[in-house]
C-alpha cells in the first residue's frame, strides 16, 4: 500500500482536500506501478513495505515553502539573471556523515559561487549535492566478482561480501537519520560560518598564494577582496551569505515516496518532497514510459534531468512537456553530461528544439559524468582538462545560439583526495592510490575544484552575453 501523502496544516476546504488527496494517491499509484529502472531486489519485500510505512511518518527534512523558494532563485536562473552552482560528492556515505565533512564540501560550494559570482556578474544559487545522496545507479547489476553491485549506502554496503552485498531496507531508515542530521549542519552553515563572504574570501586567497601557478587567479582574487571590502565600507550588514539547499538523484522510489506532502499552492496539485529541495532523474532512469519519469512529473520540487549523448532533441522536449507542462522558469534543468569530445556537436541540435517549443529551461552542464574512464590499474578517474573542455564547449554552445548558460553540476569534495588527475598538482595516475576515497565517482578535490572555478569564471568574464556589463 501507498503511504497516504499529507496535507500541511494550512490547508482548504476538506472535501475538495479529500478528492485531490484520492486524485494524486491513485497517480503515485499508478506511476509506481511502472517499470522501475535501478531497484534492489529486496530479499523479503514486506519487510521493505514496513519501513517505506514507519519512515512516512516522520516529519519532513525540507519545507514546501523551502522548495517554492528554490524554485523563485531558479526561475531568475532560467530568465538568465543568475547561475546554478550544484557541487558534492557522488555517493554520500554513512561513515563520511560527519560534520568535517559537510563542512569541507559546503564551504568549497560557497568559495565557488564566490569566485563565479564574480566572474559572470550574476547571483550564484548554490545547491548540495548532500543530505540524501545515498542510492547509486550502476551500470551492471553484478561488480565483476560475482557479487551484487553496491548500489550506495542506502541499499547494502560497499563491503565485498554476499552478506553486505545484500539490500537490507533497514538501512533507508539509517539514510533518513543521516540526512536529517546533515540537513541541520547545513542550516548551522548556511546561516552561520559559511555566511560570512569574507572568511570564504581568505580561503580563496590561501588557495591562490598556494597552489602552483595560482598568480593566474591573482588579479581576479584582488578584484574580489576589494569588492568585499568596498561592500563592507558602504556600511553594515557585511555581505552575508543566504541559503544553501539540498539535492539528491530521485533514484530508490522506495526512498523517495516516503516524506511526500500535498502541495495544492501551484498551478495543480502536486506532491513535495520532503527528503530535498531538488531532485534529479539520472541518466539510466529517464526511460519516458518508467516510473521515474512518471514520480517526478507528480512533484512540485523543481526538478532536473541528466541528458547524455544519447539523447535525441525529440526527447528533450518531450522531458520539457511532461515535466514543465505549464511553463513554470525554473522547475526544469536539463542537466547535460554528453562528453567534452561530444558536447560541441550533440548538445545544439537539442537546445535549438527546446528553445523552439518556448519553455524556459535551465541549461546545466554536467562536466564530469560524461568524461569517466578507468585505468590500467582499475581506478575511475576523470581529467581535470576534460572537465574544463566540456564546460567551455557548453558555454560556446549558449553563446553561439543566444542561449543562458544556467550552470554547473560538479562532483568534488573539500577532502584532499586524489581521484581525478590533472589540475594544478597534475595528479597522475600513479598518484590515484594515494587517497582514493570515493565510494563511487572521482571527485575533483579542493584545489581542483577551485582552480575550476577560477578558470570558468574567466570564461564567464570574456563576453559572457548575460553579463548585465556587457552588450548583447
Ligand atoms: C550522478 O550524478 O552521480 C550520476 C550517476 O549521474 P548520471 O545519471 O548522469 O550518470
Ligand atoms: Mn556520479
Amino acid at each position: 500500500m501507498i503511504p497516504t501523502p499529507r496535507w500541511p496544516p494550512d490547508t482548504p476546504a476538506r472535501t475538495r482536500r479529500r478528492a485531490v488527496e484520492r486524485g494524486l494517491a491513485d497517480r503515485l499509484d499508478a506511476a509506481l506501478a511502472r517499470p522501475a529502472a535501478q531497484q534492489p531486489d529486496w530479499p523479503d519485500p514486506a519487510r521493505a513495505r514496513a519501513v517505506v510505512h514507519r519512515l512516512s511518518t516522520g516529519e519532513p527534512l525540507v519545507t514546501p515553502a523551502e522548495t517554492r523558494r528554490l524554485l523563485d532563485r531558479l526561475a531568475a536562473v532560467a530568465r538568465g539573471e543568475a547561475l546554478l552552482l550544484q557541487s558534492g560528492d557522488c555517493a554520500e556515505t554513512f561513515a563520511d556523515s560527519t560534520g568535517p565533512h559537510l563542512r569541507g564540501n559546503l564551504a568549497l560550494l560557497r568559495r565557488m559561487a564566490l569566485v563565479l559570482t564574480h566572474g559572470a556578474g550574476l547571483p550564484v544559487v548554490t545547491v548540495a549535492r548532500a543530505a540524501g545522496q545515498y542510492a547509486k545507479p550502476r551500470s551492471a547489476p553484478e561488480d565483476g566478482h560475482g557479487l551484487p553491485a553496491y548500489r550506495g549506502d542506502i541499499v547494502n554496503s560497499a563491503e565485498a561480501t554476499r552478506t553486505a552485498r545484500t539490500p537490507d531496507p533497514e538501512r533507508m531508515a539509517r539514510a533518513h537519520a543521516h540526512a536529517r542530521e546533515a540537513m541541520t549542519v547545513v542550516r548551522r552553515l548556511a546561516h552561520g560560518e559559511l555566511a560570512d563572504a569574507h572568511a570564504l574570501h581568505e580561503e580563496n586567497r590561501r588557495f591562490v598564494a598556494t597552489v602552483p601557478g595560482g598568480r593566474r587567479y591573482a588579479a581576479r582574487c584582488a578584484e574580489i577582496g576589494r569588492g568585499l571590502r568596498f561592500m563592507t565600507g558602504v556600511g553594515p550588514p557585511a555581505p552575508r551569505l543566504g541559503e544553501i539547499f539540498t539535492s539528491h538523484e530521485a533514484l530508490l522510489l522506495d526512498h523517495e515516496r516516503t516524506l511526500l506532502w500535498m502541495d495544492a499552492g501551484g498551478t495543480e496539485p502536486r506532491l513535495s518532497s520532503g527528503l530535498a529541495h531538488f531532485l534529479w532523474i539520472g541518466e539510466r532512469t529517464r526511460q519516458p514510459d518508467g516510473a521515474h519519469l512518471a514520480f517526478a512529473e507528480l512533484l512540485s520540487n523543481p526538478v532536473g534531468v541528466k541528458i547524455g549523448p544519447g539523447t535525441t532533441p525529440e526527447q528533450a522536449v518531450e522531458y520539457v512537456r511532461r515535466l514543465d507542462p505549464h511553463g513554470v522558469p525554473g522547475r526544469l534543468t536539463l542537466i547535460s553530461r554528453m562528453g567534452h569530445d561530444r558536447v560541441r556537436a550533440v548538445l545544439p541540435p537539442i537546445v535549438e528544439k527546446v528553445t523552439a517549443s518556448g519553455r524556459q529551461v535551465i541549461w546545466q552542464c554536467d562536466p564530469m559524468h560524461g568524461n569517466s574512464r578507468t585505468t590500467r590499474a582499475g581506478y575511475k578517474t576523470r581529467h581535470y582538462d576534460h572537465v574544463l573542455d566540456e564546460i567551455t564547449g557548453f558555454l560556446e554552445v549558449h553563446r553561439a545560439l543566444g542561449t543562458h548558460p544556467g550552470g554547473l553540476h560538479l562532483e568534488a569534495t573539500g577532502d584532499d583526495v586524489t581521484e581525478c588527475v590533472g589540475g594544478a598538482r597534475r595528479l597522475a595516475e600513479t598518484d590515484l592510490p594515494t587517497r582514493y576515497r570515493t565510494a563511487c565517482d572521482p571527485r575533483l578535490n579542493a584545489e581542483q575544484a577551485m582552480e575550476l572555478a577560477f578558470s570558468v569564471a574567466e570564461l564567464f568574464a570574456a563576453g559572457t552575453p548575460t553579463s548585465p556589463e556587457t552588450p548583447r
